[in-house]
């Protein structure tokens, strides 16, 4: 069952998060990516590849850098399903990964090797990204195992090429791809606790908007479930 570690972790009564349909092959030559922005416990970005009708998921605490000398922590998590690209919004307190997700980036990826199944056992996936805010060639490579570690960490880096640079995204382009909000905003909106969804938007931000609460997004009525679709018209 693909997506057993994913279920067990989740009561989908309480959370809006979907439940996730039995993997599909083949669904179309292009390979989904995207970047989930989770202020949970601790703010991280999960980023996702879709290999094998399922989404390949590490949590980075840092988030993407666009320096290739910057080695990023990647924490391999569950696969998630692929519905759960389309999701924005609150998962209660409480929960499994309670707190607010926004769609940070999303797009294609192109793997850079012959063997992706290969490249995932041996722990070095090379790839290209097609995203909104990333783009270019990155690699993902796993690190030494340390005693009984069972899941040892990866490290999320940037290869040298047009794309990479000294630009700080997460700083720069904090807001959602979808509805352009910020984290604080989507808990407003979705019923979450703000003052913990804001400490994971830039602070210099937060501020020129209490001075200028034009540049706040307006608020958005609340949907059943409380879930904001990426597919859904807002009236
Ligand atoms: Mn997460």
């Amino acid at each position: 069952m693909p997506l057993g570690t994913y279920q067990r972790k989740r009561r989908f009564g309480v959370t809006p998060e979907p439940r996730g349909k039995p993997p599909k092959r083949g669904r179309g030559k292009h390979l989904a990516y995207v970047i989930q922005k989770h202020r949970a416990t601790a703010l991280h970005y999960d980023f996702r590849l879709e290999w094998r009708g399922v989404m390949k998921s590490w949590a980075v605490p840092k988030g993407p850098s666009l320096n290739p000398a910057a080695k990023r922590l990647a924490m391999p998590t569950e696969d998630h399903p692929m519905e759960y690209n389309a999701f924005e919004g609150v998962i209660p307190e409480g929960e499994y990964g309670g707190g607010t997700v926004m769609i940070w980036d999303r797009g294609t990826w192109t793997p850079e090797v012959p063997d992706v199944d290969e490249a995932l056992r041996r722990g070095e996936l090379k790839f290209r990204l097609d995203g909104e805010k990333l783009r270019g060639s990155w690699v993902l490579v796993r690190m030494e195992r340390k005693g009984d570690d069972a899941r040892p960490p990866w490290l999320l880096i940037k290869h040298r090429d047009a794309d990479a640079g000294k630009r700080d995204l997460a700083e720069e382009e904090p807001r959602s791809v979808v509805s352009g909000r910020l984290l604080v905003e989507i808990a407003r909106d979705e019923g979450g606790n703000m003052e913990r969804a804001a400490d994971g938007d830039p602070p210099p931000l937060l501020r020129k908007m209490l001075a200028n609460p034009k540049l706040i997004t307006p608020a958005r009525r609340a949907h059943k479930k409380s879930v904001w679709h990426s597919n859904r018209r807002v009236s």
